[in-house]
């Protein structure tokens, strides 16, 4: 079953560009998301890129502009400036036969004296970073009362990167009769919490379901006495290279053990089990996220809080009792098109636990061979895996509510105050009281005491190492 443009209600302007631009057919997402928004419903979607989610709200947000009228009606917020470039193309492009659109991006990073010189002559559709439409709403330069279309593109990833109470501060002050549309590759419960406050009886477009989801793992199996174990584990992390694999234990304890056991082998690896405290965790996630803990060992019942997405590799160290609990595991990682891999570990008598789970999946577990006889002895594996993460960890002592922006822990690191380029800078996460920034282990060091010394908004901090198991 095909759906046309045509029967999408779209206009023939927009029509005739489609077809100049070779689009013979929507994508699912487009077939879902164009009618609801052309009605003026609010939308949460879960998609990934390439899959045509750009032109899904691109096209209905043309369609409602009044193109004479030289106000700011549409507004897009993206995480990078990179997406920012990306999406103003595909909205510049798609708009072409719209004469004197004029559509600004605003990102951060750039000058902002033509932003605001094309912002005085009146531009139609912003594409902008949380921070620098902050920035040009604290001066004034930006008026949103015409405001009628809001899109949050990428929305896990802005607040992956800190950008949530600035991306909140932006939707109070716009009219409250505003449309409002999400698209996150992931609906974890933060972007769950902000549809419910931001959104209006919102119509949710999902294209994959869980279980598609799984289409993008390789699933594999290493069946094991209990006692080899350890060493087909050393196996698995040496034969498939990961920046961050997830390794589950059915069992607290079996997750200290495991964490213990690696640790004491020099390899990077972290902990989360329903024994830490909050502080712990948050901190655990916060290593494991941007590239400072290259294993984590999980349980379950922690997994629950375990807010980590885009893993190459998620290993079942112990077999989940439920098909369910394994479906929900191994849906961690293969995310947003690159493929990833799961292997679970069994002993030779839980096939039984397998043969339920394909059953649910109607994918088949593909058997590993591998004997520890053959193989390189566990030291020589242990060794080869003991290698130090890319990135270091480091605390600051202020947040969120000390107004605290990814931006100003940026400015403090790099350029004369700081003397760090930008790529030694990683992952930065504002809490509430405490900020996190990921920093190149080779010069993390110099980062700490630049921070000890220099000053985040106009206040001296203590920045410190985070760091042990
Ligand atoms: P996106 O997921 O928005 O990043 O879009 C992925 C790519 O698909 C972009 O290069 C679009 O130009 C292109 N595209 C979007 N919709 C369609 C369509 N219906 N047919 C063909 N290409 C499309």
């Amino acid at each position: 079953m095909s759906t046309s443009f045509e029967s999408l209600s779209l206009a023939p302007e927009l029509l005739a560009v489609l077809g100049e631009l070779g689009y013979d057919q929507p994508t699912p997402v487009q077939v879902e998301s164009i009618p609801a928004l052309l009605a003026g419903r609010d939308l949460i979607g879960q998609s990934k890129t390439g899959s045509g989610k750009t032109a899904a709200f691109a096209l209905p947000m043309l369609q409602s502009l009044d193109v004479s009228r030289r106000e700011l009606q549409g507004m897009i917020l993206c995480p990078t400036r990179e997406l920012c470039a990306q999406v103003a193309r595909e909205v510049r492009k798609l708009g072409r036969r719209h004469a004197g659109l004029s559509v600004l991006e605003v990102a951060g990073g750039q000058p902002i004296g033509p932003q605001l010189e094309a912002l005085d002559r009146g531009v139609h559709i912003a594409v902008g970073t949380p921070g620098r439409l902050i920035d040009h709403l604290d001066r004034g330069t930006i008026p949103v009362d015409a405001v009628r279309i809001v899109v949050l593109d990428e929305a896990d990833r802005m607040l992956d990167m800190g950008f949530g109470a600035d991306v909140e501060t932006i939707l109070a002050l716009l009219p409250a009769a505003r449309q409002m549309v999400m698209f996150s590759a992931t609906i974890p419960k933060s972007i769950a919490k902000l549809s419910g406050e931001y959104q209006r009886d919102a119509v949710r477009v999902t294209i994959e379901d869980a279980l598609d989801d799984t289409a993008d793992i390789r699933q594999l199996r290493l069946v094991t006495e209990p006692d080899e174990k350890f060493h087909g584990l050393a196996w698995l992390l040496s034969r498939y290279p990961h920046e961050s694999a997830l390794v589950f234990c059915n069992f607290k304890a079996t997750v200290v053990d495991l964490a213990t056991s690696l640790a004491r082998e020099g390899i990077s690896v972290g902990r989360f089990d329903g024994d830490l405290d909050q502080f712990s965790r948050d901190q655990v996630l916060v290593r494991f996220r941007n590239g400072s803990l290259r294993v984590l060992v999980a349980t379950d019942v922690a997994g629950r809080g375990l807010d980590v997405e885009d893993l190459d590799l998620v290993i079942n160290y112990e077999m989940p009792q439920q098909p369910a609990v394994y479906v929900h595991r191994i849906g961690r990682t293969g995310r947003a098109g690159s493929k990833g891999v799961a292997v679970s570990m069994m002993t030779p008598g839980q096939q039984g636990r397998r043969k339920a789970i394909e059953e649910l999946t109607g994918v088949s577990i593909e058997e590993l061979d591998w004997k520890p006889v053959d193989d390189p002895d566990l030291p020589r594996l242990l060794g080869a895996i003991a290698r130090p993460p890319v990135m270091e960890t480091v605390l600051i002592s202020s947040g969120r509510k000390n107004k605290v922006r990814p931006g100003d822990i940026l400015g403090a690191l790099t350029g004369e105050a700081g003397g760090l380029e930008g790529a030694q800078i990683g992952k930065i996460e504002i809490h509430d009281r405490l900020s996190y920034v990921a920093v190149s282990r080779d010069v993390v060091q110099h980062a700490v005491t630049q921070l000890n010394r220099g000053h985040i908004k106009r206040k001296r901090v203590k920045a410190t190492l985070v760091g042990g198991v």
